[in-house]
């Protein structure tokens, strides 16, 4: 049995059945069998009303917190969000004779390569976008309400009691924007002339790696990806994975790892894909999967993990896939140099979306003035495109969707992935994933995951501060990979959702 504070102690077994009943409704949602709408606890429930949540703070048990606040917005914001679901499920565009929702509208947009039908696609994004913003701005209303409930008079005042080290990372994020912005942009420009997109637009950096098709005769995704597992000593772990890999309707279009009811139940989503990047965030899924299955023995083990530690994890994995000694043996087929460049291209446009995200969010939290135009400034800046004032709400609702700090998890979780990677390097050699090792080394840190270190204590050994920015990327020496959008969705409850 797993130790957990006192003043959780009697309810962790409500907790589990609670986290059980909405993961499984959530998976069912996002596969396309089933509604979003988990029955859940009726009237007054101490379990989400908020005070396990202060309870925690007050104990400074940051990461029991940091997953007791999604319970208390999920079952707070239940009505609000199923209003949402409502609309996003409703409103269509006609792209070729087809109405397509904004998510189905998202995951066509990474697989058109055709100028005119792009175009088309685009505008279709945007007539969607506009339609569901009204929708946006009420749930985020509803956010706001529920939070100033909890006894926060701003957002940036909870995510800072739940992260005192957001500043920092703020700061960071900031100078590694700085020190990697006139090299992304040079990337930039050359796939663009390379792929011939006149009209720069953010989509362009996912038709980057679009294009990075594997080559005929390569095994599929899900047996490359088992076998992998297998050679690591995680053959039994298999068996408790769930794997749901059929197209059907309603089904998002993106992979994802839902611990349903860790260690006995985790499951995993995919669908077709034949692109490295496919392959690529299939073995970050599994990376999660291998955690929540050989890496727990009860579900609050995952509640006393840093969740950007368990994101950094499947980052850490999906590199693997860059390696051709990894490609030869699981493959059976080498990838050209232009196809892992691509898919590095795409990640660090990921990275810097997170980064900007990052600033951009804070800002506001802290009460911008004008946070349209603080958006439209900052995706200048960074990316060389023109973007709608009025998305300056999107992302952000979807982010906060899944925490109330999004863009913070993902960007210690891009730092960290260095550090894992290293760290496994130490543990079991430089190609670490191909030897007998890997097994032994991985389950180490998973016992330090559970073990409850934070981001800093990874990043900083020793309670150094946060080291400066050196500028690394996807670029660096023996830098390899990772998945292809921030998942958003409690990590401890589900990863059953992407950012758009
Ligand atoms: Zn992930």
């Amino acid at each position: 049995m797993t130790t957990v504070p006192g003043y959780l102690a009697g309810h962790v077994e409500d907790l589990v059945a609670l986290q059980a009943r909405v993961a499984h409704a959530r998976w069912l949602a996002a596969t396309g069998q089933g509604e979003d709408h988990p029955a859940l606890p009726e009237g007054p429930n101490r379990l989400t009303d908020g005070r396990l949540v202060l309870l925690a703070l007050e104990h400074g048990d940051l990461h029991y917190a940091g997953e007791l606040v999604l319970w208390y917005f999920r079952v707070r914001l239940t009505e609000a969000t199923a209003r949402l679901r409502l609309l996003q499920r409703t409103v269509t565009a006609e792209v070729g004779g087809r109405a397509l929702t904004h998510g189905e509208l998202v995951a066509f947009s990474r697989t058109v390569t055709d100028d005119r039908r792009r175009a088309e696609v685009r505008v279709a994004l945007a007539d969607v976008g506009e339609r569901l913003r009204e929708g946006r701005r009420r749930w985020l209303d509803a956010y706001a309400e529920a939070r100033a409930e909890l006894g926060f008079p701003t957002h940036a005042a909870l995510v800072r009691a739940l992260h005192p080290e957001v500043d920092r990372f703020v700061i960071h994020a900031r100078d590694w924007l700085d020190a990697t912005r006139a090299a992304f942009l040079r990337r930039w420009d050359g796939w663009r002339a390379r792929d011939g997109h006149s009209a720069p637009a953010m989509g362009d950096a996912r038709l980057v790696a679009a294009r990075a098709v594997l080559p005929e005769g390569a095994g599929g995704a899900l047996a490359s990806v088992r076998s992998t597992v297998r050679e690591w000593g995680f053959g039994g772990c298999l068996e408790r994975i769930l794997v749901d890999d059929v197209a059907r309707p309603g089904k998002s279009g993106a992979a994802f790892c839902s611990p349903v009811a860790p260690p006995a139940d985790v499951r995993v989503s995919t669908t077709p894909g034949t692109t490295l990047g496919h392959y690529a965030t299939l073995l970050h899924e599994f990376g999660h999967a291998l955690h929540f299955t050989a890496g727990t023995r009860h579900p609050a083990d995952l509640w006393r993990t840093h969740p950007a530690l368990t994101e950094a994890f499947g980052f850490t994995l999906e590199r693997v896939v860059r390696r051709p000694d990894w490609q030869r043996r699981h493959l059976g087929v080498t990838v050209d140099a232009e196809a892992v460049e691509r898919l590095a291209f795409a990640r660090e446009h990921v990275r810097r979306l997170v980064a900007t995200s990052l600033c951009f969010e804070m800002a506001v939290h802290d009460g911008h003035p004008d946070p349209a135009a603080k958006y439209v400034r900052s995706y200048e800046r960074e990316f060389g495109v023109t973007v709608d004032r009025g998305a300056a709400w999107d992302r952000m609702q979807t982010y906060l969707e899944g925490k109330p700090c999004y863009p913070l998890v993902y960007h210690q979780a891009f730092a960290l992935r260095e550090t894992l990677w290293e760290h496994l390097a130490g543990r079991a050699g430089e190609r670490w994933y191909a030897g007998s090792d890997a097994g032994p080394a991985m389950r180490e840190l998973f016992a330090r995951f559970a073990a409850g270190d934070g981001a800093e204590e990874w990043l900083s050994p020793g309670g150094v501060p946060l080291g400066q920015v050196h500028g690394e990327g996807e670029f660096g020496p023996g830098r390899a990979g990772q998945p292809d959008e921030p998942v958003v969705g409690g990590h401890a409850v589900d990863h059953a959702e992407r950012a758009p």
